[in-house]
């Protein structure tokens, strides 16, 4: 049994046998010994463009990830046609219902033109209540115009002014005072639709409304026009005055004559007055060299 060696002797031996294998790696350029690794560097401070104490260096784990550069609008936007990228054409205005019914009667060549648009429109709030528009009567290009102010509840059923009992005086006017048929002279409206429970026409309503009116007048081209009723007048005159203050006088609207006198409504309920409309209707007949044939 061999004897047991001093631990001292081997760890001396150890130590020599590794010093002859390093004397050997040595002579054939082998380096024994590990590369120096090189300490790893310190995190570079960040520069900041400020005058102030220098910034304390951050672990480079808690700088934010570098973000992408953020999209433009139009890149975010997506992709839009040349047109659709054109900026947007002013609006034109919007036409007023005046403008719009005074264009709409401009393209009107005749009076049969003119009735079928007038029939379409809607262009104030009258056209929700009304049975139909109520356009004219009578002779399409007479001598003798008569104007009143509104379709009543016959007319708006009928579609035909002055029907019922203002009508029928209206007639007895024409006929017995004036020696005409009715058919020979023309009846129309200012409006051409009935306002609700025959109240008065509201300027608006008569300010658009004209313009339908004043070419049909035009169309008819009457030597005299005959405006029955305060209403009428003081829209056909552009005054506002008493029928006292009107009648009994030739005034001149668009180179016509015009002549007022009494709504023959007021003078079912006013028969006394019939004397000065007979005389208001013998100054019209004297303008359109007519002789009074009897007397209202
Ligand atoms: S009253 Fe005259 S403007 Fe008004 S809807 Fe009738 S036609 Fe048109």
């Amino acid at each position: 049994m061999p004897a047991r060696q001093d631990p001292h002797h081997e760890l001396i031996g150890l130590i020599r046998a590794l010093r002859r294998t390093a004397r050997r790696r040595g002579a054939l350029g082998l380096h024994s010994t590990p590369v120096p690794q090189e300490p790893p560097s310190a995190p570079r401070a960040e520069k900041v463009a400020t005058s102030g104490p220098p910034a304390q260096s951050r672990p480079a784990q808690s700088r934010p990830a570098p973000s992408r550069p953020a999209q433009s609008p139009e890149q975010s936007r997506p992709a839009q046609s040349p047109a659709a990228s054109r900026p947007a054409e002013p609006a034109p205005a919007a036409m007023s219902p005046a403008d719009d019914v005074r264009a709409r009667a401009a393209a009107c060549p005749n009076l049969s033109a003119l009735r079928a648009a007038v029939a379409d429109c809607t262009a104030c709030p009258l056209a929700r209540t009304r049975t139909q528009t109520v356009f004219s009567d009578g002779d399409s290009t007479c001598r003798a115009l008569f104007v009143g102010e509104a379709p009543g509840f016959h007319e708006d059923r009928q579609g035909i002014p002055f029907v019922g009992p203002a009508g029928e005086l209206l007639t007895s006017i024409v006929e017995k005072g004036m020696g005409l048929r009715r058919d020979e002279v023309g009846i129309v409206n200012v409006l051409k639709c009935r306002p609700p429970d025959n109240r008065d026409p509201l300027p608006e309503e008569k300010r658009i409304c004209t313009e339908w009116l004043d070419l049909q007048i035009e169309l008819m081209d009457p030597e005299v026009v005959i405006a029955l009723g305060r209403h009428a007048a003081g829209h056909l005159l552009s005054r506002d005055d008493t029928m006292g203050r009107m009648r009994g006088k030739v005034f001149e609207r668009n180179g016509r004559k015009v002549v007022a006198t009494y709504h023959p409504a007021f003078l079912l309920r006013s028969p006394h007055m019939k004397k000065d409309c007979w005389q208001d209707i013998q100054l019209a007949m004297g303008l359109l060299g007519l002789k009074p044939r009897g007397k209202q």
